[in-house]
């Protein structure tokens, strides 16, 4: 059982090298993002709470987080391991995810830092598309993970949208959020000895580097 962090400003590739994670090691994918997605568009008050905190590119509280945090790793699907995306988002959220994994008896993991030149994330976050149906990520400005037909999943015909926080507004948010908040629990990691770096501009590199490490720890595949 593995359990992995993911730690990158958004932009820079986080739920494209879960996905393939998930693809060849058959780890969960836990995206705090997409639990929040999904519970905003429930459209109550909470829900409408959470979306407006995350159109503006802010955290939201803690105490949300940890619930559904707690709730997704002690389900069967995490049984052989996953990947948090999207958390830890600061150094409360990451002393709090070190209880829990104690509460309930289980190992640290191993935190890995995407690092990438900001230049390139203003075009990864605003050119970035997702599927709507499979949830597919795309980008208009990559030759790589540009669409075959523009507005459609190559996976699965289904239509392409634009995060409504993945605007230049809000990016600047979560850019300055993430250099003032989450770089903290880079420190955090490095200080247990569990961080590892990669270098996540190019995504297949970023693979190849996270399956040396993972490797290195014994984790092989065929
Ligand atoms: P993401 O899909 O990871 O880019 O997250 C989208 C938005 O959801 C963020 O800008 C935050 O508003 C919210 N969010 C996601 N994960 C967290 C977290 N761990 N703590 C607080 N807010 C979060």
């Amino acid at each position: 059982m593995r359990n992995l962090i993911l730690l990158a400003v958004q932009g820079a590739g986080k739920g494209t090298l879960a996905k393939k994670l998930k693809e060849k090691y058959g780890y969960a994918h836990i995206s705090t993002g997409d639990i929040l997605r999904e519970r905003a568009s429930v459209g109550d008050e909470l829900g409408n709470e959470l979306k407006s905190m995350m159109d503006n590119g802010q955290l939201v509280p803690n105490d949300v987080i940890f619930e559904a945090v707690e709730y997704k790793i002690t389900q069967p699907e995490c049984a052989n391991g996953y990947i948090l995306d999207g958390f830890p988002r600061n150094l409360e959220q990451a002393q709090g995810y070190t209880k829990i994994l104690e509460k309930l008896n289980m190992d640290a993991g191993v935190a890995i830092n995407m690092t990438i030149p900001e230049e390139l994330l203003v075009q990864r976050i605003i050119g970035r598309r997702m599927c709507k149906d499979c949830g597919a990520i795309y980008n208009i400005y990559n030759d790589q993970l540009k669409p075959t037909t523009e507005g459609i999943c190559n996976k699965c015909g289904g239509a392409l949208y634009q995060r409504d926080d993945d605007n230049e507004e809000a990016m600047k948010t979560r850019i300055e959020t993430y250099f003032n908040v989450t770089a903290p629990v880079i420190d955090y990691y490095r200080e247990k000895g569990i961080l590892y770096e990669v270098d996540s501009t190019d995504s297949e590199v970023t693979l190849k580097s996270v399956e040396d490490i993972l490797n290195s720890l014994g984790d092989k595949v065929d």
